[in-house]
């Protein structure tokens, strides 16, 4: 979803490469260019012959192009594009899978009070943060994109199957979440090929399931926001998803301010508050929403939601650099306080 590649995401994938792979025969790992970014797939051979776990890797990657086709917004064809064009004019029949993303998605909307937003994208394209021509807009450019930046005008039709935004101006941008899903979905790939164990990261969005072939658990690195290449923690895991979101992925400095890519829907600027945040949930799908959504709220806010969702574990950086932890963090030692430097 990202228009540009990210030193981060290499730094990333490189790491669960080399965790996945170092001395270990039997697994297979590959990296790839897809949604604008890195992901790597890591598949555990088990009894497979290394042709049909090599085939399986190639069939997750197909799966990851496929919902990029369908839900990117850098594709014209996409029926992502199909519903911004039709925007104000007509609902847009969609696929039940773009029905069912685009119901998630708003799901997570309701769960961090509008937090996460997919109808961010007049903002997201104003800005063009990651872009060539990035800038900070005039107040009155932002106020007239807020205007149709509002998740609840995207109107859901289940029995016809139809998405529509409501009024005109309004843009659905997916890149929220779409990377979790594809990272999900390339997992259900890998088990269908019988695959028992691996990791599917999408840049930062990353889901792992099963065992490794010595019985260990996988390990995930978390990229410490302000140290290129560094790690801010390192978990070991057996199934589940982990997705984090940073100022630090793309962004640009004006007057000594750091202006990122995750868009505050109810002031139209950057969110302010984190440096990094961290969700640890089940599935990619919800993980990588969340993990923007809560972004948006903030420290206090997201504290809170998480210490009452102890079905997720989240650890936050704030931008002073305090490290705060929920559920599976508080067992882990994470050296702070992180210089808070803006560049
Ligand atoms: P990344 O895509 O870099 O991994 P995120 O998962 O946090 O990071 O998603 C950021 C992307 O989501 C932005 O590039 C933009 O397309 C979109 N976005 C920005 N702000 C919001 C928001 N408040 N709600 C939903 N999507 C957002
Ligand atoms: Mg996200």
């Amino acid at each position: 979803m990202t228009g540009r590649l990210k030193t981060f995401t290499v730094l990333f994938a490189l790491l669960l490469a080399a965790s996945a792979c170092s001395g270990r025969p039997e697994s297979y790992s590959k990296t790839r260019v897809i949604m604008g970014t890195y992901v790597t797939i890591t598949a555990e051979r088990g009894d497979l012959p290394e042709i049909l776990t090599r085939a399986a890797v190639f069939d997750a990657f197909a799966e990851i192009e496929r919902v990029d086709r369908l839900m990117s917004t850098y594709k014209q064809d996409s029926q992502l594009s199909e519903i911004n064009r039709q925007a104000g004019i007509r609902p847009v029949k969609v696929d039940p899978e773009v029905m069912q993303a685009v119901k998630d998605a708003l799901e997570v909307s309701r769960m961090t009070a509008g937090g996460f937003d997919p109808t961010v994208g007049p903002l997201v394209r104003l800005w063009g943060i990651g872009h060539e021509g990035a800038r900070v807009p005039a107040p009155d450019e932002i106020k007239k994109a807020l205007a149709v930046v509002n998740y609840k005008d995207v109107a859901v039709d289940a029995g016809a199957s139809t998405v529509y935004l409501t009024r005109k101006g309004m843009y659905l941008d997916l890149g929220g979440s779409a990377k979790g899903y594809a990272s999900d979905r390339a997992v259900d790939v890998l088990k269908s090929k019988g695959i028992k164990g691996g990791i599917v990261a999408v840049a930062g969005d990353v889901r792992l399931f099963g065992s490794r072939s010595d019985s260990r658990p996988w390990g995930v690195g978390i990229q410490h926001p302000r140290d290129k290449g560094g790690l801010l923690a390192k978990l070991e895991l057996t199934d589940a998803a982990v997705s984090t979101s940073g100022d630090y992925e793309r962004f640009f400095i004006k007057d000594h301010t750091r202006y990122h890519h995750i868009f505050d829907p109810s002031t139209g600027y950057p969110a302010k508050g984190l440096m990094s945040l961290t969700v640890v949930a089940k599935e990619a799908s919800l993980a990588d929403p969340l993990t923007t959504g809560l972004f948006v709220l903030g420290p206090d806010k997201a504290y809170a939601f998480a210490n009452a969702h102890p079905e997720f574990s989240v650890l936050m950086v704030t931008s002073k650099g305090e490290i705060l932890k929920t559920g599976l963090f508080k067992s882990i030692r994470i050296d702070g306080p992180i210089t808070p430097t803006q560049d």
